[in-house]
């Protein structure tokens, strides 16, 4: 069994409270990734080990991807870029194409992205104040323990 994290990056690893050192602010978009959100995505990958699938609008940006790997995050693969830039129907594609029925997805994103339940993706929010918190990866390790995980 493979778990993936469908990783959004604004309002995940940068939050309005915690915007990143190297912020150029353009609209809502705060364009950086901020250590404090980082060290708790860093005990996610730790703990779950995770294969990382790009859904950002980063993924987009060669510069932006620049910056998320100078972070030392390994991107395993991103999710396509569709027509109608649905990011339910870009995971659920990436899904088709990679996931086995046995594997299993987290959406990391801090807008409400799936609109149906789905027996092998579970989706959890942040915010866009606070973005990715200690005790979101709690829940999130906690969740996981709730998943069988077999070989
Ligand atoms: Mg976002």
């Amino acid at each position: 069994m493979e778990l993936y994290l469908f990783l959004d990056i604004d309002g995940v690893l940068n939050s309005f409270n915690h915007p990143g050192t190297e912020t150029f602010t353009k609209g809502r978009f705060l364009y950086d990734i901020d250590p404090f959100h980082l060290e708790h995505l860093r005990r996610l990958i730790r703990e779950l080990n995770p294969k990382i699938v790009l859904s950002s609008t980063w993924r987009m940006s060669k510069h932006l991807v620049e910056i998320i790997k100078a972070h030392d995050i390994e991107i395993y693969d991103s999710t396509p870029i569709t027509y109608n830039r649905s990011r339910e129907t870009e995971i659920y594609w990436w899904r088709g194409e990679h996931m086995k029925p046995e594997d299993f997805g987290i959406v990391l994103d801090d807008e409400a992205v799936l609109t149906q339940s789905c027996n092998n993706l579970v989706e959890f929010n942040t915010n866009l104040t606070e973005g990715l918190t200690e005790q979101i990866v709690s829940d999130i390790i906690k969740y996981m323990g709730t998943v069988p995980r077999e070989k």
